[in-house]
């Protein structure tokens, strides 16, 4: 696969020596414009980068990374304050306890820590603006952005206007600046998280132009005297976007080293300031270290360096999500899917998304997000717990539970609004037996024998309808032989239909709260024509897959989400005639270059895979699975593959190059269908979200 260039992260370590450049003034003895320019204009690029790259990193996975992003920040700052603590008690800074807590809260309690209770803050408010969808987020924190001008650079015009003043003292009584979680950092977030690859060169272009436009805002500011503080300009997230999609353009992969280095070096660099100060002092070097701003500057750089690189090497750090092997989840795709599959329906349906078994091994919260953001509404899942996973994650809309819930747990589906199957009659007097009003929809066995009161008893369906307590919204049935071919499964599911909108009607009738239908699932939607029921139930198809190979219909344009890939552990050669694996099954019949994979049957993988003819793309090339299956590992036949060495990628399923090995192809070797090979995939799997 390509070589990685991870621009982005590389570009944070440029960020953080331009903040230690805002504070050192490195220009200082020799221009006071080229050191404003510096100190005051170019450097200020650096901290609404870190917000953009947080914020695109944060909407990658669709906000479900942010309760780990905010206790990871929210530990780091309380390191970093416990760092500082030492400095603020000497200079005697956090006296009382209201600037304890507006310290902790806004100005981050020493002078470059406001950036945590900012990231902190301002991806929380980020996220909840953006459940409104991207127009009214960033609005908003357009709005927000431009009150904070005026508390910054504006502050001298805005103080000139009626009022203007009073307002703005108050809002800087509770925080120092207007440049904090609120005003500042969330537009940046929000452009980040809804930042796209752009055109290089129209990147660059429109950088130059905004960037030399924002540099003569800043002088005609100064020259006005107008800024209370220099860190918010009118241009800034403007040339902040281009600057931002000029490194998106460019970035692939990542580099994690470069990420923990840039943090280190950011919180580090006022104590090393210090240090320098007091070892110029010591060694009589002040001119030199002091004195001379750049010399100041440069020893701060190094000596901030140096403890980062430490840092780097000495901290622990969590293991990569690409590092053995996983699944690479193209949420683009997911979107693609979801419209297509929408129009199938039809104008009058609308889709109810089947999640279960975390999303058919995709991730079911990050599948929920990108799904709402595509005006999905209603949700199904298999279990209870499932669905109050989603609603822990802030899921909101309908979500049906689509197996057996204990009707004692009556009272888990009203706390979390969650809808209930009901399974039969039995079950439906057990649940209104709780005596709880829970929302439920009426299954209907129209011929599968698997769940729901069979269609024809309609006696049975008013005896329901009449039950205390439980609040009916909907009624449903699914077909058995919708993905079959031949005549009698095509009149079968046709007979299922029909009775099923024959009951709906009949019930309807008789005044039975019927409330929202829905009968097809990915084959149905896929192969007949739209139904007149509310929703359809697309699971599957969602994810671009079909059951097996031979239903694959290339044509209709659905885009398969999931990749599986994992990492060569070791190669060796084999003379021919050597054995190798469990039961030695594998025998080398010519020189062989035999590579191990660090995947086997404990992730998900069939262990009949290798016997059953499968394959690997390596290098693009299709190669053969050898040997016996291992529970955490794989052998591969890599010798036409050309020179191969342990940490590259091989794809189980997904693309390398030309060549694609589909996930129908897999499950179809293997004897069994897509829908089991994807929800086995197993929790062990990293999984690495595509932008
Ligand atoms: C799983 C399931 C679905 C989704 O089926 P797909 O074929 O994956 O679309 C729909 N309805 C019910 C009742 C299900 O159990």
């Amino acid at each position: 696969m390509r070589a990685k260039s991870p621009a982005l992260d590389r570009f944070r370590i440029v960020a953080a020596v331009l903040v230690t450049a805002i504070h050192t003034s490195p220009l200082a003895t020799y221009t006071a414009d080229g050191d404003f320019f510096l100190t005051r204009v170019l450097a200020r690029l650096a901290v609404p980068f870190f917000f953009l790259v947080t914020g695109y990193f944060l909407s990658r996975s669709e906000w479900s990374s942010l309760p780990r992003f905010l206790k990871k920040t929210g530990l780091l700052y309380l390191a970093a304050m416990l760092l500082y603590l030492p400095l603020n008690l000497y200079s005697r800074n956090l006296s009382g306890w209201e600037n304890m807590v507006r310290g902790i809260l806004f100005d981050g309690t020493f002078y470059h820590l406001w950036y945590f209770p900012a990231v902190l803050l301002g991806s929380l408010l980020s996220f909840l603006l953006s459940r409104r969808g991207p127009r009214f987020a960033l609005t908003a924190a357009g709005l927000l952005y431009l009150i904070g001008l005026g508390g910054d650079s504006y502050y001298g015009l805005i103080s000139s206007l009626p009022f203007g003043k009073a307002c703005y003292d108050i809002l800087l009584s509770v925080s120092a600046y207007t440049r904090n979680g609120v005003f500042f950092a969330p537009l940046f977030l929000l452009l980040g998280a809804y930042a796209k690859r752009r055109n290089p060169r129209l990147c660059l272009v429109g950088f130059l132009l905004s960037f030399a436009a924002m540099s003569v805002e800043a002088f005609l500011l100064r020259a006005a005297e107008a800024q209370r503080h220099d860190s918010m300009y009118l241009l800034l997230p403007f040339c902040s976007l281009f600057l931002f999609s000029l490194l998106l353009s460019r970035n692939s992969g990542q580099n994690r080293d470069a990420r923990r280095f840039s943090a280190v070096f950011y919180v580090v660099h006022p104590w090393c300031i210090v240090l320098v100060r007091g070892a110029a002092e010591v060694l009589g070097l002040e001119a030199v270290l002091v004195r001379n701003s750049l010399g100041h500057f440069l020893a701060v750089l190094l000596l901030s360096a140096a403890v980062s690189l430490s840092a780097v090497f000495f901290l622990p750090r969590r293991p990569s999500e690409t590092g053995r092997a996983w699944c690479e989840i193209d949420l683009r795709a997911l979107r693609s899917n979801t419209f297509l599959l929408q129009r199938k329906a039809g104008a009058h349906s609308s889709l109810m998304a089947v999640i279960k078994a975390d999303a058919y091994g995709h991730g079911a919260i990050p599948c929920a997000r990108t799904l709402r953001r595509c005006g999905v509404r209603a949700f199904a899942v298999a279990t209870l717990e499932e669905g109050i996973a989603l609603r822990r994650a802030a899921v909101r809309g309908t979500i049906l539970i689509l197996g057996y819930t204990p009707p004692e747990e009556a009272d888990l589906l009203v706390r979390w609004r969650l809808t209930q199957a009901v399974m039969d009659e039995p079950y439906a007097r057990q649940l209104a037996a709780q005596g709880r009003r829970v929302i439920v929809h009426v299954a209907v066995d129209t011929g599968m024998h698997r769940i729901g009161i069979p269609v024809e008893e309609v006696a049975a369906f008013r005896r329901i309808y009449r039950l205390p307590h439980l609040r009916f919204t909907g009624i449903f049935s699914h077909l058995c032989t919708a993905n079959g071919r031949s005549p009698e499964e095509k009149s079968f599911a046709q007979m299922q239909t029909n009775a099923f909108l024959q009951l709906v009607s009949v019930l309807r009738s008789c005044g039975c709260p019927v409330g929202d239908t829905h009968l097809l699932a990915s084959a149905g939607i896929l192969r007949f024509p739209p139904q007149p029921c509310s929703h359809v139930r697309a699971g599957l198809a969602l994810f671009g897959a079909w059951e097996t190979q031979e239903e694959r219909d290339e044509s209709c344009g659905l885009r398969p989400v999931l990749s599986l890939r994992a990492r060569i552990v070791s190669v060796r050669r084999l003379e021919t005639g050597e054995r190798a694996g469990y039961g030695l099954a594998f025998e080398a019949m010519r020189p062989t270059v035999l590579a191990t994979v660090s995947i086997g049957y404990a992730d998900g993988l069939p262990r009949n895979l290798a016997a059953r003819g499968g394959e690997v793309l390596l290098h693009g090339k299709r190669v053969p699975i050898v040997g016996r299956l291992c529970m955490d590992q794989l052998l591969i036949d890599a010798t036409d593959a050309g020179e191969t060495h342990g940490g590259e990628i091989v794809t189980l399923i997904g693309r390398d190059g030309e060549e694609r090995i589909s996930a129908e192809e897999l499950a179809g070797r293997c004897g069994t269908i897509t829908n089991e090979l994807f929800s086995r995939l197993g929790s062990r799997l990293g999984r690495c979200i595509l932008p």
